[in-house]
Formats: structure tokens, sequence, C-alpha cells
């Protein structure tokens, strides 16, 4: 039998049993997915032992016996450097671990004691978790699927506030000066994708989000291919659709939209193909408290770039997704991570903010009736809260190591509960200090409520 077919007819054999998932964690950069799979594939390997895990019912009742990693199926994906991250963090002093930039992959074998014990039934059971992780930013190219070249390079000036379009000035410069039917120069084609990949790279730097095309961003394995040289061409409002379908293939219009297309067809296509409609359960993550600190145009920019993103899981009738693909995530949740930058009478607040900021996506997937979940957390708890006196009042604080060494005790400040107004910008803002982790001590990463994303992700298969 060929292995493919094998491989696949295992897949189906172990799903029948209920004993295999496909668990992925998504986020745009920054969002915490490496620290975040990290934690969680530790956490699991500590299952049993160390590990606490309390809100997780199978760790709770005993039922829990431990993980191990086993090896991979899909050879094409990288495997998730777990070790590597963890040595970082067991460094003197420890680091956060390095960031990933595509997808990987990993998979854990969990040993369990079913619920019920049943004439039969054996005694332990395994459950295969198949863990992914893979950037936001290649999610917020599904719209792109939507438009052809024409349309595509229409609405790109209409997103762009003036911050952004001033990181893109140089790039606007040289192509304004394209005319769409002059023959097309490959050479000078590559240089100016190159200025708007820069430009974007540089509005993301600055810490806006909503960002397109993704792979510019995050390009894999697809760096300096053709495939990434195109970007919208200004000045098309004078043209009338014929003129530019009539152009010849080798001007400079023409190649553009040929390799929009290629990156529509060959990049954007197969990641929900092979890769998206396998997945069963999802997390995304999201950086609240970091857009909070950034300010109100980068704010209200990842409101943005999360409305688009979640398109990917709205897929109720007449969804672009349900059209395109038929995907199988059947529950979802939503975490702002890093909780433990605020003190913990904050979490409810940061939910809060979370549900604001995605609103309407949350009443989308509510109609679709995808069950989702919105949570705080903390992946790899860095700080520790204490209480402390000050002009006579109680207050909570916060205990933790700067990333340069400095011991700190702070006061983050109150998460808003609603997107924030004007007024809370001008008045208070938010102070967001990134922290060092703690230093390696036996056992589990320390973690607010990953057993709570465990339980909701996991649970029911741990039955
Ligand atoms: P990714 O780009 O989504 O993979 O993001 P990372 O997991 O690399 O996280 C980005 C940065 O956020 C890390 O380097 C840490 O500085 C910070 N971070 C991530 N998770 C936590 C957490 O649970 N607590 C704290 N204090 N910081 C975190």
């Amino acid at each position: 039998m060929p292995q493919d077919l094998t491989r696949d007819l295992m897949d189906l054999i172990e799903r029948g049993r209920d004993r295999q998932l496909r668990l992925a964690v998504t986020g745009l950069s920054r969002a915490g997915k490496t620290a975040f799979l990290t934690s969680l594939v530790d956490q699991l390997r500590h299952a049993g032992l160390e590990a606490r895990l309390d809100l997780l019912s199978a760790s709770r009742k005993g039922r829990l016996l431990g993980a191990q990693r086993v090896a991979q199926q899909d050879l094409g994906v990288p495997r998730f450097p777990f070790d590597q991250a963890r040595a970082s963090l067991e460094q003197d002093p420890p680091c956060w671990p390095e960031p990933t930039r595509g997808i990987s992959e990993l998979r854990l074998k969990i040993r369990y004691r079913p619920s019920r014990q049943a004439w039969l039934r054996p005694e332990t059971v395994e459950l295969t978790l198949d863990l992914f992780d893979y950037p936001g930013e290649w999610l917020l190219d599904l719209p792109l699927l939507e438009h052809d070249y024409l349309s595509w390079s229409q609405t790109q000036f209409d997103e762009a506030g003036p911050t952004r379009r001033a990181m893109l000035a140089t790039w606007e410069r040289e192509a304004t000066q394209l005319a769409p039917d002059a023959d097309a120069d490959e050479a000078r084609l590559a240089e100016i994708s190159e200025l708007y990949a820069s430009g974007l790279r540089q509005a993301r730097e600055a810490g806006f989000s909503n960002l397109q095309p993704g792979r510019f961003l995050l390009p894999g394995d697809l760096r300096d291919a053709p495939v990434l040289q195109f970007f919208p061409l200004p000045g098309l409002a004078n043209w009338s659709q014929e003129r530019l379908a009539a152009l010849p293939e080798s001007s400079i219009y023409a190649s553009l939209a040929r390799r929009f297309r290629y990156y529509q067809e060959h990049v954007v296509r197969p990641f929900y193909r092979e890769h998206f409609r396998r997945f069963d359960r999802q997390i995304v993550l999201v950086d609240v408290l970091g857009a909070l600190t950034a300010g109100p145009e980068r704010f209200e920019d990842l409101s943005q770039a999360l409305a688009r993103l979640m398109q990917s899981f709205n897929y109720g009738q007449r969804s672009l997704f349900s059209r395109l693909f038929t995907p199988r995530i059947d529950r979802l949740a939503i975490a702002a991570t890093k909780a433990d930058h605020v003190t913990p009478e904050q979490h409810v607040r940061l939910v809060g903010l979370l549900e604001a900021l995605l609103a309407e996506p949350l009443k989308n997937l509510k109609y679709a009736n995808i069950p989702v979940k919105a949570m705080s957390l903390a992946s790899i708890r860095a700080t520790e809260a204490r209480e402390v006196k000050h002009q006579g009042r109680i207050t909570s604080a916060l205990k933790g190591t700067s990333m340069d060494g400095e011991p700190l005790l702070t006061f983050p400040g109150e998460v808003p509960t609603r997107i924030p107004s004007a007024d809370f910008w001008e008045r208070q803002g938010f102070n967001f200090i990134a922290f060092r982790p703690q230093p390696s001590a036996p056992g589990a990463l320390p973690h607010i409520r990953m057993d709570a994303a465990l339980e909701w992700l996991l649970g029911d298969k741990l039955e």
C-alpha cells in the first residue's frame, strides 16, 4: 500500500476511535505562540507528576498519567523546536524562546485512565495529540482570495491610515511612476517589491498588525521567490477592466497580476487545503496588553486585523470560507496572553476587553454555532502577585525582573473593560513592561490558567 494511503488509513482508524486530535495554535507575531506551545508541551509532559493542572478535570481526578513525544507524521512540516525553547528558559539568566516563523508541528501521546471503567475497556487509553503552530499573519490573506489583482490593488490604498502610509512613502514614489502598459523590467519590479515589503515590515515593527500579504512579513521558505515580488499598482482608477485585460503578458500590469494569482493559488489556497482544513480545534492568541501600551492607532489596527483573521473561523453558511473549503474545527478558544503582566483582580477585565475587541467575530461564531470560549492566561508566568502598602492603602502589585535583570515591583495600570475612549489614552494609558522569565526550577513551567485552556481544548477527549 502506498505510504500516504497507509497513513491516511491509520489516521482514520485513530480518529474513528476518537483517539486523535489536531490542535492548532495561532496569533499574530509576538502574541505568544511559541511560549504557549512550549508551556503546553511542558505541562503535559509533567502531567501526573508536578504539573499544576487543577482546572483540567482528568488531571484533578488523577486520571492523567503523562505524555510522551513521538515522531510526527507530516515529514514535510518542520518540527516545533521544543528542546531549544526549553533550553533557553533554563539558561542563566533565562531567556524567552526564539519565536517560530512558519508552520511547525509536534506530536504527543497522552496516557490517561478513562473516567468510566467498563468490561473490555482497557484500563489505560492513549490520545494522540498533534500540535500545530502557524503565524496568524497567514490568515490575514484569506480575504485576498476574494479579489482579483485590480480590486485588490484598489482596496490596499483605502485601508492604510496616515502613519502607515508614511511608512510606504518611498515605495509609493517609485510605484506611481510605473505605467501599467509599459514593458515589465524584472529587476525593477523586484526592487519595488522589496520597498513594499520593507514598508510592511517597518509598520509591523511599529506595532501595526493589519498588514497584507501575510507572507511578505513571514515568508517561511519563500524568501526571495518571485511569487513574493508583487505589490498593488497605484493609478489604476483611469483604466477600464477591459483595457487592462487586453494588455500584453509582458506588460507591468499583466506581470504583477500573474504573480498575484500565483500567490493566491500556490501560497494562500494550499495552506487552507493542506493544513487548516484538517485542524480539529484551534486557539487564537492575542496580545491585548501589548496593543494597549502601543496606543489608540495600533489598538484600532489590531481590532481590524483580528476581525479579518477571524473570518477564517466564520464558516457559517454563505461565508467566504464555506464557499472555498470545508473545515472541521469544532471548538475554538480565544485567549489574551501574558496575563501575568497585570495583577490578578484585573484578569476578568482583561477577558472583558478581549471580548469587546472581538465582539463582531464572536457574534458571528455564535450564530454559526461554533463553540468558542474567551479567556486570559499566561503561558509562562514571569511575575508574582504581591500586596503592598501604598499611601496607607493596601494595593496589589507585581514583582518580577526586568529584561536587564533589575528587580521590579510595579502596578502596571487598570485594564479597561471596553474599547478605550480617547480619554483613556490621554488620562492613563497602560504601562507594559517586558519581564524576564523566572529562573528555572524543577518541575513544570509556572503558568496562569494553561489548565483552563487545556480543559476547553481537549478535556472532553480525556473522558
Ligand atoms: P510568537 O511570535 O507568537 O511566537 O510570540 P512568542 O511566544 O515568541 O512571545 C513573544 C514575547 O512575548 C516573548 O518573547 C515574551 O517576551 C512575551 N511573552 C510570551 N508569553 C508570555 C507570558 O506568558 N508571560 C510573559 N510575561 N511574557 C510572555
